[in-house]
């Protein structure tokens, strides 16, 4: 701009300039063109007032030479040139029809203005009539006047080389003080510079226009805030990508579960993220050919679904994926289990029904021997009660799956009930030779009396079951710091560290044959875990392989 400007004004200053030189010049010009008209005149009617009857060659010679610029010439009355300082007259055509002669034949004086015959050069003519008729004729060529005005103009260049050297410092000052406040213009507050009012409109709206980007960009920002906030807190990770699977953002789940970090990340391309396969197809097909997809992904030991959703290009041309993933770890070991649990299943009812009909099949064929009906008889009656049993045991897991809440919760007191359960299983400890006791102070808990009784006589069962002749199975109830405990001790096999933390398991058995000889199905420890979690009770388990196992039942504190 201060170029532009600069060559701007340069270029006025040296247009005027010239223009006024020309001006000046042809004024001059004119000037001159009329001093020299006029001195041609003035000298004809001097040499006409000193000759007025014509004179002698030698007279008009002198006169001649007196001023040689000007050119000469006495005409004859008929139009014959007598004498020319400039040419011979004998070689000269009759001058008669010449318009200046023409006119001071006629009215004493003509003047033209015309390029000369004989000399070759835009001349002026001023004639004027003798007392004796003859016509005076001066000329002067105009040249000349071009040469006085062209010694002059050479001056006049000259002399413009300091002017135009002075005008292009005029143009170069004067430029920079109309940039100057420009330059230093505020442009964060356009309202508070005080420069041009040609200005003003401009800077009027820049006010404008900076106010509304200003409010333009904070309502960006707290959607920016907001949508970090909200997509901050979410467990599920989340990642949208451009078109080309650039990070265009990260949350705090997705930047945690590709362990990256998600301001540094920004830009980078999503693909050296991951390196999973099923991925990069699932997210280059949302992208290629807009269809959704997932992929599974297993990250620090959990794992993890994730869902690639294409964002079809908008009005803005914008488009790219939404990437969503889902830690569905539980989901898989739920759907582990159940599979596991169901092969289980199966296999402990095959088991017994097989053996049933084996049994039967051998008795209906009539081999077996009148007195192995009764032992036989007796097999198919235990298979039969040990699967009784277990649909039993398994009827009573799948309703305490389905309740999240005790549908029958009341105060309880574990002493009463522990004694019933003793009661109930003295028979059984009498078979096996073992001594069981209750002992400590009455415990009152909030919960379901049915269901705590099946805790309590599934822990002693169990005592029982796995104790040695001459062993012993005792039942304390105590406090412990404001909490209802309960606790069966035996001084049985016990059980090795290895299978401690996993007897809860459902089907999980340490001995299988001793605990198939004892009628176990393998639930009663996943039943009394699932108890305890409806009482909001801590189990935990101690044992030594071969000296004996507690198990304690920690109840929350009772209000
Ligand atoms: P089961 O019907 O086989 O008794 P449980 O779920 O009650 O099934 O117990 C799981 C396994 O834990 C049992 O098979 C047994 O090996 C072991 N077990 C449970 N209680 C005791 C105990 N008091 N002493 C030793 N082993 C035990």
């Amino acid at each position: 701009m201060r170029n532009r400007i600069f060559r701007s004004m340069l270029l006025l200053a040296v247009v005027t300039i010239l223009i006024g030189s020309l001006l000046s010049g042809a004024v001059t010009h004119a000037a001159l063109t009329e001093r020299v008209h006029a001195e041609v005149r003035s000298e004809a009617k001097i040499l006409s007032l000193l000759l007025p009857e014509g004179g002698t060659q030698t007279l008009f010679e002198q006169a001649s030479q007196a001023n040689p610029a000007t050119r000469l010439t006495l005409i004859d009355t008929d139009g014959t040139v007598l004498f020319d300082s400039m040419a011979d007259p004998a070689t000269m055509e009759n001058h008669a029809d010449r318009l200046e002669v023409r006119l001071a034949m006629q009215v004493g004086t003509g003047e033209e203005s015309r390029n000369s015959g004989t000399l070759g050069e835009k001349t002026y003519y001023y004639a004027l009539r003798l007392e004796n008729g003859q016509i005076l004729r001066m000329a002067a060529a105009s040249d000349g006047i071009w040469e006085i005005f062209l010694r002059q103009a050479g001056w006049l260049l000259a002399a413009m080389i300091p002017v135009l050297l002075f005008a292009a410092w005029l143009a170069n000052r004067q430029t920079r003080a109309i940039v100057a406040p420009l330059l230093t213009l505020d442009l964060d507050r356009p309202m508070n510079n005080d420069v041009y009012d040609e200005l003003s409109p401009l800077l009027v709206r820049m006010e404008r226009q900076r106010t509304e980007i200003a409010r333009q960009i904070d309502a960006l920002d707290k959607q920016q805030q907001e949508f970090a906030a909200i997509t901050g807190q979410m467990q599920e990770g989340l990642a949208v990508l451009d078109a080309k699977l650039q990070v265009l953002s990260l949350n705090r789940s997705a930047a945690a579960l590709f362990g990256v970090d998600a301001d540094t990340v920004r830009g980078r391309s999503f693909l050296t993220l991951s390196r999973n396969r099923s991925l990069s197809q699932v997210l280059s097909r949302a992208v290629s050919a807009g269809e959704s997809g997932s992929a599974e992904l297993s990250l620090g030991g959990r794992c993890y679904q994730l869902i690639a959703t294409p964002v079809r290009p908008g009005a803005g041309g914008i488009g790219g994926v939404v990437l969503l993933s889902l830690d569905i770890t539980e989901q898989k070991q739920a759907e582990q289990l159940r599979r596991e649990f169901t092969a289980n299943v199966s296999h402990e009812l095959k088991t017994p029904l097989t053996s049933i009909s084996g049994y039967a099949e051998m008795i209906e064929s009539g081999i077996v021997r009148q007195e192995d009906l009764v032992p036989f008889a007796a097999r198919i009656h235990s298979e039969a009660s040990r699967m009784i049993q277990l649909v039993e045991d398994l009827l009573a897991l799948s309703r305490l799956d389905e309740q999240a809440v005790l549908p029958d919760s009341r105060p309880v007191g574990l002493l009463a009930v522990s004694k019933r359960v003793a009661d109930r299983l003295s028979e059984l400890a009498r078979t096996q030779k073992v001594t069981i006791s209750v002992e400590g102070t009455d415990q009152t808990v909030q919960g379901d009396p049915a269901l705590l009784e099946e805790l309590v006589a599934n822990l002693c069962e169990n005592a029982i079951k796995y104790n040695r002749p001459g062993g012993s199975v005792t039942v304390s109830l105590s406090c412990e710091d404001r909490r209802p405990c309960l606790r069966v001790s035996d001084t049985g096999v016990g059980i090795a560290k290895e299978h401690q933390s996993r007897v809860f398991e459902r089907f999980y058995r340490v001995d299988k044959s001793r605990s198939k000889e004892t009628g176990g199905t393998g639930l009663g420890l996943s039943i009394v875990k699932h108890i305890a979690q409806l009482h909001r009770a801590t189990l935990s388990l101690t044992s030594e392989d071969g000296q004996g196992t507690t198990v304690q039942v920690l109840f929350p504190a009772q209000e």
